[in-house]
């Protein structure tokens, strides 16, 4: 489902393509014509509230809020099919993952996927490996003859997530409890 955009100039962030197409890979934002072909065959279009040509006039026309609070940079696959079709050659997938990095600096991240990196954070596993889940899953494991899992190291896991910047989340996860 698509929705009207409608905003004054001066209500515009007019650095906002800037912003995004200064960085590495990201130039060819600015190459966009409109054609629609990116949107029209979208995997997910039916699905978003921007299809992929309204994300990137977005981007150039300056709805900074509008795209970083929008469900399509997070609906989407990354499946390419966007940028493989591109007459200009806007990599618009990579341009996507690049708006969901800004999303998540601004703590404009849903929370279904903040969850997802609080759970992994404190138990290594995006589902949580432990108690009645853990034996219901190794049992499982067993009887199809597949070896154990090996947890991995958290403090490993924990220092990643720290240093891309999301260990923040986790903190306000607990500060909320
Ligand atoms: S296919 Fe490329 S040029 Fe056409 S609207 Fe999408 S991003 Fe723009
Ligand atoms: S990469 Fe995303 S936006 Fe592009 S076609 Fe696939 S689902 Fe749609």
């Amino acid at each position: 489902m698509t929705q009207m955009l409608k905003k004054k100039a001066s209500e515009l962030d007019h650095d906002f393509r800037y912003e995004i197409s200064e960085k590495v890979g990201a130039k060819s934002l600015l190459k966009c014509i409109q054609c629609g072909v990116c949107s029209s065959g979208c995997t997910v279009t039916e699905y978003v509230d921007l299809q992929p040509h309204r994300v990137v006039a977005s981007c150039l026309l300056g709805l900074k809020e509008e795209v970083l609070t929008s469900n399509a940079i997070w609906t989407c696959s990354l499946c390419h099919r966007c940028t493989e079709r591109c007459p200009k050659n806007v990599d618009y997938s990579f341009i996507l993952a690049l708006l969901r990095n800004m999303a998540v600096k601004e703590g404009k991240i849903p929370k279904e996927y903040s969850t997802t990196v609080v759970t992994l954070y404190h138990n290594g596993f995006v589902v949580p490996y432990t108690g009645g889940l853990k034996d219901n899953i190794d049992r499982r494991r067993n009887r199809m003859g597949l070896p154990q899992i090996v947890p991995p190291k958290l403090e490993e896991i924990q220092f990643i997530i720290e240093e891309t910047g999301l260990g923040g989340l986790a903190k306000e996860e607990e500060d909320e409890k």
